[in-house]
């Protein structure tokens, strides 16, 4: 199996004074840790990749623009991401999503621009509690797969991150045995649209992961790493996680 790859998604929190908590993540990383990401607010993107840049951990973003440049104010490319320094972005993250209208269609278009800035993208996808309750989870989430995930990402570096929704933020998180069927179903999807290259795709799982689930949710079936968001904000509780996978 691939080196597992664990994800800070900070979302709209930190400011300079928060390059010492990437510094301490950076610190407590040794060379036998898993692949180690922090996706900042953009703005913090460059500095925290200087900050970063004689370590192991790897900088990305957490959202791009469709397009390369032009006339689409306060938005930011793909390609600004690279240029900044980044080396991963998240796509197609719930909270776009749902506060932005983001499709499938869109998604899959910002992965194409990942792809030509030299980005790996990190695809999120996720059920809402309803969509479960409705016995819909699998067909919504291999839906999304199939919708976000360009042909163009045949033996290019990707990830998915399943993160339901409703484990967002919330403390509640699936079974291992859910965690395990949704990561078996976007497995095989995978392999349905890329052959060989499917099965080397990791699959995070995110949503509530905290140090005290870690190790558990890190070590079922198909679940190649974390997307990690409160709980990579603060370098204790991140280095917690790390070491867990
Ligand atoms: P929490 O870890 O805070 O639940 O957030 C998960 C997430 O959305 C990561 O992208």
């Amino acid at each position: 199996a691939p080196v597992p790859l664990i994800a800070g998604n900070w979302k709209m929190h930190g400011l300079a004074a928060s390059l010492d908590e990437a510094r301490a993540i950076a610190a407590g990383c040794t060379a036998a840790s898993p692949r180690v990401a922090i996706c900042p607010p953009s703005v913090l993107i460059h500095r925290m990749a200087q900050a970063l840049a004689d370590t192991k951990v790897q900088v990305g973003g957490q959202d791009a623009h469709f397009d390369d440049f032009g006339a689409f104010t306060g938005d930011v490319s793909a390609e600004m991401l690279a240029d900044a320094g980044a080396r991963l972005v998240i796509l197609g993250h719930s909270e776009r999503r749902t506060g932005y209208r983001e499709t499938d269609a869109l998604v899959a278009k910002k992965v194409l621009a990942a792809l030509r800035a030299g980005l790996e993208p990190i695809v999120c996808v996720g059920e809402t509690l309803d969509e479960r309750k409705a016995g819909r989870a699998l067909e919504v989430v291999t839906g999304q797969v199939r919708g976000s995930l360009p042909a163009e990402l045949a033996g290019k570096a990707f990830a998915v991150a399943y993160e339901p929704v409703w484990a967002i933020g919330t403390g509640l998180t699936p079974t291992t045995p859910e965690i395990e069927e949704m990561h078996r179903a976007i497995r095989a999807t995978l392999n349905e649209m890329f052959g060989a290259h499917g099965a080397g795709v990791p699959i995070l799982y995110g949503g509530s992961v905290k140090p005290n689930n870690a190790a558990e949710i890190l070590k079922a079936d198909e679940v190649g790493g974390a997307l990690v968001g409160g709980a990579s904000l603060k370098a204790s509780d991140f280095l917690a996680i790390v070491q867990a996978a």
